[in-house]
């Protein structure tokens, strides 16, 4: 029997290790790792048009416009590296989009969606203490104390993480976001994993759960 694709969503407010497990995740199975908030953050530093109409945006904590981000995605998804699965990482982040998301879909396979679970005070203060390089624009792992350990530059925060941005980002995830853990919550391929445990423990987490879950698919696991 021939094996379905891995076409993996991950869910979670800002701050819940999406990041993170989703590298992880994708580098130990092979798969391409897409990451809305990366490829937005590259266009700025590029200046390219569509940095130029994402930056305000971003800085503000509000969420670039459907249309943008579907756009985005759709082209990403027909790229061939993605035939054998993905990871996506900060899309679909409104209902819309998830619809979008299922319609892209079709002839594909199933999605495999986590959703990370992390209490809003700890969440908190992990947004407080993130740092990514000021100069490559990469997340920084807490061994990274004060310069870049892949071009050296500087480390600093993101400017979305400063306070007075971050409570607004926490509810325009509870306003837009949060509703399409609704939208998937009854397919048989959703799971919700304990994000408030040391990394490793998250990522076997998440591995057991995606494991468990691509039963379902007959997915590669
Ligand atoms: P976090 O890691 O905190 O969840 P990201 O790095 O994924 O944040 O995204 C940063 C910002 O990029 C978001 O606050 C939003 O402005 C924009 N963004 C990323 N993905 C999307 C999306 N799917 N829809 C709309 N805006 C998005």
């Amino acid at each position: 029997m021939a094996l379905n694709p891995l076409n993996v969503v991950m869910l979670g407010p800002p701050g819940a290790g999406k990041g993170t497990q989703s590298e992880r995740f994708a580098k130990t199975h092979g798969l391409p790792k897409i990451a809305t908030g990366d490829i937005l953050r590259e266009a700025v530093h590029a200046g390219t048009e569509l940095g130029c109409i994402a930056k305000k945006t971003m800085d503000a904590g509000q969420l670039v416009g459907d249309d943008v981000m579907i756009g985005i995605v759709g082209d990403r998804l027909h790229r061939p590296d993605t035939t054998t699965g993905f990871v996506l990482d900060g899309f679909p982040r409104t209902v819309a989009q998830a619809t979008a998301l299922d319609r892209m879909m079709a002839r594909r396979g199933p999605l495999v969606v986590i959703d990370i679970v992390v209490p809003e005070d700890a969440l908190l203060r992990r947004l407080a203490a993130r740092r990514i390089c000021g100069s490559c624009g990469v997340n920084a792992p807490i061994e990274w104390t004060s310069a870049c350990g892949q071009c050296g530059g500087a480390l600093v925060h993101r400017t979305d993480d400063r306070d007075g941005i971050v409570a607004g980002r926490l509810q325009v995830y509870h306003r837009q976001t949060r509703p399409i853990v609704e939208f998937y919550s009854a397919r048989p391929t959703f799971r919700t994993i304990d994000g408030n445990q040391p990394p490793d423990v998250v990522t076997a987490s998440m591995d057991a759960a995606i494991r468990e879950a691509s039963v379902v698919t007959g997915g590669v696991l």
